[in-house]
């Protein structure tokens, strides 16, 4: 009897050898070898820096975790958490780092405290764009510093999302020059809020669901938030008057999922690659959110609600951007692997920005031009 079935599953096991041979080869040319599935279900909890179902920022995980339960027929079952719900949004880092939760999702960035090369995986006063990003994380060798930079961490990071360009943000008094900026108390995270204050403003840090109120009471003059799909939901517009671009601070916010590299190290190979494949279809689906719903809701803003709509004088981008070269600079002198970071994002900017020069902004000025006569 044992025979008999050790001899079925031999067979079984040739033909399926055979079958796999037929299959057609990968694009190289070579075949690959079959990939080994399992049964076994993964049940995870994904925790998010975002209020659950913040539009864009906190719709993003949550799409991610429903590809990935229809993807893998439920073997990856992810649980996804808003901030505050099982840690807080400024704990998630520390949390999937010692393994509380398997995954997360953020903006590196918000863990700049502790690891002040993080801020250039998310953005950078002046940097890239969302397209420039993409193009250094993935083509550029940045994902590969990115991981280098959490590996003692002990957590993976993936791109999973971008807001595009965003908003310079809400103000309650206009800003007609340089001047305005002193003693401007604005809500403003990262190294956008310490160019503020080297331009005398005073930028505060204040979660989320604080910002309102303290807008309401004058404990902030200012703050800044994400762009109008993200703003309008958090009805900021009822207690500022003055909405301000561009959003100098943040040209384009790349969102991670990080993930516990001994959970990560757990899964088949089959559930890593459609990981390593949502996580890119979700980047490029939040930024195509953003791009098709801003301006509608921009729309509302101006027209249902009275905003009015500013941009920063030239001089007051002249001197944030003279300020913004040298403390990124600065602020990335911390060791071999922050200079090399700042190097790559440098070199890979220097480069996309003159062969941009020529053709996204060359074509946006032709286009604008073309569609004023
Ligand atoms: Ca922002």
């Amino acid at each position: 009897m044992r025979d008999f079935f050790h001899g079925r599953i031999i067979s079984v096991a040739i033909v399926l050898a055979f079958l796999v041979g037929c299959t057609p080869s990968s694009e190289d040319g070579e075949g690959v070898a079959p990939v080994k599935s399992s049964s076994q279900v993964f049940r995870w909890k994904m925790i998010t820096t975002w209020p659950k179902n913040l539009p864009g920022l906190g719709v993003g995980p949550e799409r991610l975790a429903d590809h990935l339960r229809v993807m893998s027929n439920g073997r990856l079952d992810i649980k996804v958490y808003g901030a505050g719900e099982l840690v807080g949004g400024m704990e998630v880092f520390d949390a999937v780092s010692q393994g509380t939760a398997e995954m997360g999702h953020g903006a590196a960035y918000y863990w700049r405290g502790k690891i002040p090369a993080a801020q250039m995986f998310a953005t950078v006063p002046f940097g890239m764009t969302a397209q420039e990003m993409n193009g250094w994380l993935h083509y550029g060798g940045g994902l590969e510093l990115w991981r280098e930079l959490y590996e003692p961490f002990d957590i993976v990071p993936f791109t999973t999302g971008n807001s595009g360009v965003q908003m310079g943000g809400w103000f309650n008094k206009e800003i007609l020059s340089v001047d305005d900026l002193q003693g401007l108390k604005m809500r403003i995270p990262g190294l956008g809020g310490e160019v503020l204050a080297r331009a005398g403003g005073s930028p505060q840090q204040l979660p989320l669901a604080e910002v309102y109120t303290a807008l309401q009471t004058g404990v902030i003059d200012a703050t800044e938030l994400v762009g109008p799909y993200n703003d309008l939901a958090q009805s900021i517009h009822s207690v500022a008057k003055y909405y301000y671009y561009p959003g100098w601070h943040e040209p384009g916010s790349t969102l991670e999922t990080l993930i516990n590299k001994d959970a990560w190290e757990s899964l088949p190979p089959d559930l890593q690659e459609m990981i390593a494949v949502a996580t890119r279809a979700i980047n490029e689906d939040m930024l195509s959110e953003f791009t098709a719903k801003n301006n509608a809701a921009l729309n509302v803003l101006i027209e249902e609600h009275g905003v009015e709509l500013r941009a920063f004088p030239e001089d007051v981008i002249y001197k944030l951007r003279e300020i913004s070269k040298g403390l990124v600079k600065e602020s990335m002198q911390e060791n071999d692997l922050s200079r090399r970071i700042y190097s790559s994002y440098m070199e890979f900017l220097e480069s996309v920005e003159n062969y941009h020069r020529i053709s996204e902004q060359a074509f946006l000025e032709a286009r604008a031009d073309a569609s004023t006569n």
